[in-house]
């Protein structure tokens, strides 16, 4: 029976008839796929892997989830095997550009699944878990954040329950030993079952009769228009790429294209001699509606962010932040970050402050209580006597394991605390902080996204001076039609911060609908 579901909903439903152990890394783009599998998740990768390895161990099947940007970690055990399956789920994130996941597949030797649609999720587990089981090794399958929120029919496998294996010592699968031979043949063995894998692999699906043919790589299928007498070969699996079945493609078409994220597969044909060529076989402009506007880089109307990035531009304060939607401060209006780095914004922070140390005591690290857990108990007690100081958002609709208070006072490191939508709480709180280096504010409010809009605010075009104040706040919200402010109440989500700063009360509270 087929069943209307998201991309998530289709992989926390395989999973529940899958008779796994799950286990995942909490961060934003894997926590909504944990709350739907019911697992709390660990902050820290390695955590993650661990257990779903010893799971593996002995016997069972483990589900991982999590974050793609973490999957470097798993070349930790990528050469050891495992005894029930292992399936990692490798999450991205929504605001950050898509890694490519290929050439690290590649480099650990472990298969890589790419999943396109909601019905790919529901089968998923089901061969992630009998090819983990045919080569004696972890998969890995990749999902696009946009993956887990598109919804269409789909129809779950029968039948595809496990039973727990036996489990025997063996050091030479489990545990790496150095120059060991039995790891050696397990190796072996493994690109042996890979191979012979790929030559029976419902990977590969090809849609369509004609002359034309397209190659699409997964999460690139949404891309492809309809189009008449075009012939699709779907590659469901990133790495190992089947040759073969794209050669006995290519020879059935006179054009052949080629449609992937990044550029991996392109050298590969070219040097297997496959012809591809340039371009796509249709305009630009089918793919995507020019009716459907771009979100601009800018932080929402609402948003709990706002009150201490105008805060902190008015302090002329250094900013660095996580990265995620938070960067998006640095967008036009708002113009209020000075870097975004890899990791922990803390390091970010300390590095800036150290070379500049006559802005240290105005320099502040931003980030979300998922990546102040994160931080290390070493860079904590860095962070604590340096000359910076941090702000960390307690979202009620993301909580983090451990709240931002229980982290910092397990560091002693003083704690200031502010409403989001305060401006008052926000200063006094920035002020102290700055007073105070190796100190954190901690900002209570909701991602306006999650949380249920207030009453939008309305301009009083008669007080309305047109100073503009309050377009400093670099809300999206605001416009400024004939030398008078003015706000859209289809967009306004009611935090009342313009209101805050209007030096005549021109900006006031709507009505409830
Ligand atoms: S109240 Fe003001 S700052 Fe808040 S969302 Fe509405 S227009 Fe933007
Ligand atoms: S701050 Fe107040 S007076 Fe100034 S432009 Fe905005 S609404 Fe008008």
């Amino acid at each position: 029976m087929k069943e209307w579901k998201s991309g998530r909903e289709a992989l926390a439903q395989a999973a529940k008839g899958q008779v796994c152990f799950v286990f995942g890394e909490r961060r934003q783009e894997t926590a909504s796929l944990l709350d739907l599998l019911e697992e709390p998740g660990c902050s820290r990768p390695e955590e993650a892997i661990d257990r779903a390895f010893g799971t593996s161990i002995a016997g069972a099947r483990a589900l991982c989830v999590l974050s793609a940007s973490s999957a470097g970690v798993l070349s930790r055990i990528s050469d050891l095997g495992c005894g029930g399956g292992i399936l990692f789920l490798l999450v991205g994130q929504e605001d950050a550009p898509p890694a490519d996941l290929r050439p690290l597949a590649q480099q650990l030797e472990l298969p890589l699944l790419t999943p396109a649609v909601p019905q790919d999720c529901a089968s998923l587990l089901g061969e992630g878990f009998a090819l983990s089981g045919k080569i004696a090794a972890p998969v890995l399958a990749e999902v696009g954040p946009w993956l887990l929120d598109a919804a269409s029919m789909v129809e779950f496998p029968q039948g595809q329950s496990a039973s727990l294996l036996d489990y025997q010592r063996e050091s030479g699968r489990f545990v790496r030993l150095p120059g060991a031979e039995k790891q050696k043949i397990q190796l072996a063995e493994r690109r042996k079952a890979l191979l012979s894998w790929l030559e029976v692999s419902p990977c590969v699906t090809r849609k369509g009769e004609g002359e034309t043919g397209l190659i699409v790589t997964g999460g690139m299928a949404h891309s492809v228009p309809q189009m008449e007498r075009l012939a699709v070969l779907q590659l469901g699996m990133g790495w190992p790429v089947n040759l073969e079945e794209i050669r006995r493609f290519s020879q059935s078409v006179e054009h052949l294209y080629l449609l992937e994220k990044g550029r991996y597969l392109a050298p590969i044909l070219a040097e297997a001699g496959i012809p591809v060529e340039p371009g796509l076989p249709w305009a630009p402009e089918e793919t995507i509606s020019p009716d459907l506007p771009a979100r601009p880089p800018q932080l929402c109307p609402g948003c709990p962010w706002r009150g201490v990035l105008y805060t902190l531009k008015k302090e002329k304060a250094s900013v660095f932040v996580e990265s995620g939607c938070l960067s998006l401060g640095a967008g036009l209006l708002m113009k209020g970050v000075d870097g975004c780095g890899a990791g922990s914004p803390l390091a970010l922070a300390m590095g800036f402050a150290a070379s500049r140390p006559g802005k240290a005591g105005k320099t502040a690290a931003l980030l979300t209580a998922q990546g102040w857990e994160r931080c290390s108990f070493a860079q904590l007690g860095d962070f604590s006597s340096s000359r910076i100081f941090a702000v960390v958002l307690e979202d009620a609709a993301q909580p983090a394991q451990l709240t931002p208070q229980q982290v910092a006072r397990a560091m002693d490191i003083p704690i200031v605390e502010a409403d989001s939508h305060s401006l008052s709480q926000i200063r006094d709180g920035v002020r102290s902080c700055m007073a105070r280096p190796g100190s954190v504010l901690i900002l209570h409010g909701s991602c306006a996204a999650k949380e249920e809009s207030l009453p939008a605010h309305r301009v009083d075009r008669e007080l309305c001076t047109g100073c503009r104040q309050c377009l400093r706040m670099g809300c999206p919200a605001i416009s400024f039609p004939e030398h008078k402010s003015a706000i859209d109440p289809n967009c306004c989500a009611g935090c009342g911060l313009c209101g805050e700063i209007c030096p005549v009360k021109a900006i006031q509270k709507g009505e409830k609908a």
